[in-house]
């Protein structure tokens, strides 16, 4: 099958590679119907995850139908088609237990598809945990609907659930990419009274103005002043930082008002500054972190019920035999580049699968 395949720091190659087996008995091995490339995948590209194992298929976002489970396997069969979790979790440890699945401590936890393990940008996955990390697609709803759940929709999703919004909040989203818009989607679902969104690029600041016009949208120069003119106690009660650019850090906590929450999703590629000195007895709340994404099912559910869109953010669509050129328009943001799907294994292979005991 083909595989897009981290070589070394700055090369990604389509190889051929075996289908995927089961290995542990509760694996199970996906037909990859369609994926999309992230952000994260270029910080492998970039080496800035040491933890990503050259060798190994690239590509953590996708749905695909499964193909084949372990004996101990028992929430999906073959057939059924499924969203696939960016995280491995046992479902079992303590973190798991407490809903903390980023920080599951199996050995095979946290992030491991697609950056420790072979993930979906391939014709097959094989998952971990699989009880876990797959979730059922209702029939209404399509694999484009669907794509985005289990990363970084998720992380939307999680991110807006931790933040403690309330009705009476001015809410700043800094960011506007995939993430970003996918965190919008789920604040909204909060009904604060108002969102603002900071991005920079014309381009995607028109593209939220089109989509979400209850949304107030401002540029990063004139972000605080902004802010402070379109809230109500001297900054914004909850900030999303969803872009982890050069300066997005600072600017995160110096819009937000005293006491407010300060959730940082971003991935930054350097260390930043926390400048206790200028922020003291402002009292901020900061959370971060990567997603703890065990809300997938209620993702699902509210997409079905048509709560949540994400399919205006898939831009592109290309072949997985045209991976390379899906990266080059994604990685350059060429042509108004929100999200890539690539399409994978849509047609059921005519030869038969080796059988496993
Ligand atoms: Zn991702
Ligand atoms: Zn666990």
């Amino acid at each position: 099958m083909l595989a897009y395949t981290y070589i070394e720091q700055g090369k990604f190659e389509l190889r051929e590679k075996p289908i995927p087996e089961i290995k542990d008995s509760r694996d199970a091995i996906v037909r990859v119907t369609l994926g999309s490339i992230c952000s994260s995948d270029l910080h492998i590209k970039h080496g800035s995850v040491p933890r990503a194992v050259s060798g190994i298929t690239v590509g953590h976002e996708m749905v695909g139908v499964v193909e084949k489970v372990g004996a101990d396997v028992t929430a999906v069969k073959p057939g059924d088609r499924v969203t696939v979790n960016v995280e491995t979790f046992c479902g079992e440890c303590f973190f798991c237990r407490r809903g903390y699945v980023n920080n599951c401590t199996d050995p095979n936890g946290g992030w491991a598809l697609g950056c420790r393990i072979d993930g979906g940008q391939a014709e097959y996955v094989r998952v971990p945990y699989a009880d876990r990390g797959l979730n059922h697609i209702p029939d209404t709803v399509s694999d484009e609907q669907a794509l985005l759940v289990g990363d970084v929709l998720a992380t939307g999703f999680w991110a807006a659930r931790i933040s403690e919004i309330t009705e009476d909040d001015t809410v700043l989203i800094i960011g506007a990419g995939p993430t970003g818009i996918c965190t919008l989607l789920c604040v909204l679902l909060k009904k604060p009274r108002r969102i603002i969104v900071c991005e920079k690029s014309p381009e995607r600041a028109r593209f939220v103005r089109q989509r979400y016009p209850e949304v107030l949208v401002t540029d990063p120069e004139n972000c605080k002043e902004f802010v402070l003119r379109n809230s109500d106690h001297g900054g914004a009660d909850v900030v999303l930082e969803v872009a982890g650019s050069e300066d997005t850090f600072r600017l995160a906590w110096d819009c937000a008002r005293p006491n407010a929450i300060v959730t940082i999703v971003a991935l930054y590629d350097k260390p930043q500054l926390l400048p206790l000195p200028d922020m003291y007895g402002k009292n901020l709340t900061f959370k971060t972190g990567g997603v703890d994404g065990c809300d997938c099912a209620e993702i699902l559910n509210l997409i079905e019920e048509g709560k949540i869109d994400t399919t205006p953010l898939i831009t592109h669509k290309f072949p997985l035999s045209e991976i390379e050129e899906a990266y080059r328009i994604f990685e350059n943001r060429l042509d108004g580049v929100i999200k890539v799907a690539i399409e994978g294994n849509l047609i059921k292979p005519v030869f038969v699968l080796p059988h496993t005991p």
